[in-house]
């Protein structure tokens, strides 16, 4: 993990450099430990976050271009699961009454674990690398609270740190998420038409704890349920389960989100069932 990281923080130091070439302004650390750097256009500085280092730089690539970042992923997670190429061959119904089979592959991908929570039986079609996935996020390196709130959609809504999409509270169109969560992993996350993706708080990497989750579409970084501002579960979140503090990656307060910290079914936490709070960008 700390590998990771620090290649993560050499890849955008890397970036960082090169998008400097030519340019005569210098790179320093500031206290947070993000990258520092005049973009170049007499408008002051922009600094890549350092909540950008816990993102996993196998399956991401953090790329800042004057006052964006511009998020691109494999969309593939960084954990094991299930849903990896494995040896069983399975089938499922859809909606439509149709039967789709997710062949057997050859051997077990190095991740492929049993299903527990789940099962073949229940598991969603498609295993996560038979999606070749190419997912890009463009947002302001600054993001800012919008006038009034917008919905999510359907599809991806955020980029977790894994590399896998982060998906709102409902499965499609008319498709409630209640009767898929049979089909979730352990770490709440199955495949579905366009990637692998999560809809309930991902146990792989975040437990009833305050680890960063991932970044949502409007550019504000999601937690786990519990805010390292206080090291425990916040009290003045608003409707989005957002609000403003500091965070372990900055001493300046700043708005962020949270899991939605309330059980759905008794015992799951959905990780993004409200609106946007900022500008939204589509992830594509
Ligand atoms: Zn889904
Ligand atoms: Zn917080």
């Amino acid at each position: 993990m700390n590998l990771s990281k620090s290649k993560t923080f050499l890849t955008y130091l890397g970036i960082a450099i090169i998008s400097m070439a030519g340019v005569y302004s210098c790179t320093s650390s500031d206290d947070d430990g993000g990258i520092t750097t005049d973009d170049g256009d007499g408008t002051g500085t922009t600094e890549l976050h350092a909540a950008f280092a816990d993102f996993d730089s196998n399956n991401v690539t953090i790329m800042l271009s004057g006052t964006t970042v511009i998020i691109e992923s494999n969309g593939l997670p960084n954990h094991t699961s299930p849903y990896w190429s494995n040896t069983t061959a399975r089938s499922a119904v859809d909606p439509m009454g149709n039967t789709l089979t997710t062949p057997a592959a050859a051997v077990n991908h190095p991740l492929y674990v049993d299903p527990t929570v789940t099962s073949f039986a229940n598991m969603a079609p498609g295993n996560i690398d038979d999606f070749n996935g190419s997912y890009s996020l463009t947002i302001p390196a600054s993001p800012t609270l919008a006038t009034s709130s917008s919905s999510t959609g359907l599809g991806a809504i955020g980029i977790a740190v894994s590399g896998s999409m982060i998906y709102n509270d409902e499965e499609g169109p008319n498709v409630p998420l209640d009767s898929a969560v049979g089909s979730l992993d352990y770490t709440a996350a199955h495949t579905g038409p366009q990637s692998y993706h999560y809809h309930l708080e991902p146990k792989a990497f975040s437990d009833d704890d305050d680890a960063l989750v991932g970044i949502i579409g409007d550019g504000f970084f999601i937690y786990g349920r519990k805010c390292n501002s206080t090291g425990t579960y916040p009290t003045d979140l608003d409707a989005s389960g957002g609000h403003t503090s500091t965070t372990q990656h900055t001493t300046t307060a700043e708005y962020h989100y949270h899991i939605e910290n309330t059980t759905y079914l008794n015992q799951y936490y959905i990780i993004f069932p409200g609106d946007y709070q900022g500008i939204p960008n589509n992830i594509q």
